[in-house]
């Protein structure tokens, strides 16, 4: 019924008219005009389907359109659509229940936001005030939002165009064995050095004016970089023995992504803030925000918070987050998650990397993967430089060319695609993937020097 390619060249047209679109050249870039999508697929007007590789911005972890969360959304807005923040709401207060049930230990507040950028806004803030301190240490390699303190912790190209006033913000090197800035062999060495790193940092900042350390607690938009056993205790005592305030950004490895509620869950780490949002509902209306620490919520039990937002906690988008999350509980879609990555992606892709020159690395869990593309597997060479543009970057745009034509839409960053369906994704429509995924490999395998 939907395809109709006039109607999606309309469709397009006007977006182009008045849409400006993000991180873009605005005449360069031709968005496809989308007429529907349901569970792990979507289509255009002109009959394409595509298995959606990339969860749109890896938020969509309960699939497109699902009913529950669909209906959810309906009756509430039939029944009370918005209400200011100051005021008590049924769906918000069982939305922020459920959220604070599932984050581990004792972080049972939960300020809501309308997204991930305003969450790590809002910890960084709090942790500010809490500790009385200006710094915040984050790592390179790291993605936090494009708000002004999130894109100033952001540690990729992204940060440039913005880094007027990255005031108190220093940036440090993370775990990544693979490209390892600690000449390390392994893991565990990977792992000591990383922490021995971090507090010459902080030693060389002076302690006593760091408030606060975030971290993905798996790198996502970086690569999808698993820390290694230790690494995040490592930090948590480190922070305690200055009295720094311990981030983790949840926003994209949080709510099943990595086959746990939350990527902290595979260490058992314990923060003192946590920032979500994306797969809390799936992005079906916006929300994000921070679950705080029973310690840092004192801080403000008396004293004001100085900061707010019209639509924190907005009843549509607790309504749909509680649905969510009821029916991820309901229909094991966690659990659906962990077994996918361990028993189809997984091995799937450590078995195309062995066949594709191009496959540097593969690294992952649940339904969080990345590919590693290199020209070379001896040296590791990028298949293109870091933050490449252009002619440079083409090995990548024929690849992810290559796997749209396919009906593969995969989520490209750098030299790396990663691999990010719904947590919802079935086994075969997983292998469906893996091997449209193979397919278009061969078309980065003749950008090598194999
Ligand atoms: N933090 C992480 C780890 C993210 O991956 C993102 C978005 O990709 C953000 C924060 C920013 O979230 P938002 O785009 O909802 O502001």
């Amino acid at each position: 019924a939907d395809a109709d390619p006039a109607t999606g060249a309309a469709v397009k047209a006007a977006d182009r008219a008045h849409v400006f679109h993000s991180w873009s050249a605005q005449e360069v870039i031709d968005p496809l005009a989308v007429a529907g999508a349901e569970g792990s697929y979507f289509w255009d007007y002109d009959g394409n389907r595509y298995l959606d590789f990339s969860s749109q911005l890896v938020n969509t972890n309960i699939g497109h359109q699902h009913p529950r969360v669909v209906a959810a959304i309906q009756e509430q807005a039939a029944r009370l659509a918005t209400f200011a923040p100051a005021f008590a709401i049924d769906v918000r207060s069982e939305a922020a229940r459920l959220i604070a049930e599932l984050t581990p230990g004792d972080l049972d507040k939960i300020f809501f936001t309308n997204g991930g950028a305003e969450a790590v806004e809002n910890a960084v803030r709090m942790a500010r005030l809490h500790t009385g301190r200006p710094k915040v240490l984050s790592a390179y390699r790291s993605y936090h939002g494009s708000t002004a303190a999130a894109i100033n912790l952001t540690g990729d190209p992204r940060r440039w165009a913005s880094d007027t006033a990255s005031a108190g913000v220093v940036h440090f090197w993370g775990p990544y064995l693979y490209r390892s800035q600690f000449h390390a062999s392994d893991e565990a060495q990977e792992c000591t050095r990383a922490l021995e790193h971090l507090e010459q940092l902080v030693a060389f900042e002076g302690p006593q004016s760091v408030a606060a350390v975030i971290l993905e607690t798996v790198v996502g938009t970086g690569g999808v970089l698993v820390p290694p056993d230790g690494y995040l205790a490592g930090v948590r005592e480190l922070c305690d023995r200055y009295g720094i305030v311990f981030i983790l950004d949840e926003v994209m490895a949080g709510f099943g992504r990595t086959g746990r509620w939350f990527a902290a869950d595979h260490w058992d780490a314990v923060p003192d803030l946590l920032t979500f949002a994306k797969g809390v509902n799936s992005g079906y209306v916006p929300l994000g925000g921070v679950a705080i620490s029973e310690r840092i919520a004192a801080t403000f039990a008396t004293r004001p918070y100085p900061g707010g937002l019209t639509y924190s906690g907005h009843p549509l988008a607790c309504a749909s987050a509680v649905a969510t999350i009821n029916a991820m509980r309901d229909e094991h879609i966690v659990e659906n998650a962990a077994h996918i990555g361990e028993s189809v992606l997984g091995p799937g892709l450590r078995d195309i990397a062995e066949r594709h020159p191009s496959v540097g690395e593969v690294r992952g869990m649940g339904v969080f993967w990345a590919l590693d593309l290199v020209k070379d597997k001896i040296t590791r060479e990028p298949l293109v430089p870091y933050n490449a543009a252009g002619a440079d970057n083409a090995p990548m745009a024929d690849f992810a060319a290559a796997c749209k034509r396919s009906g593969l839409w995969p989520f490209v960053n750098m030299n790396r695609t990663h691999v990010v369906p719904p947590c919802t994704i079935t086994e075969s429509e997983a292998k469906e993937g893996l091997g449209l995924l193979d397919e278009a490999l061969s078309v980065a395998d003749r950008h090598t020097a194999a």
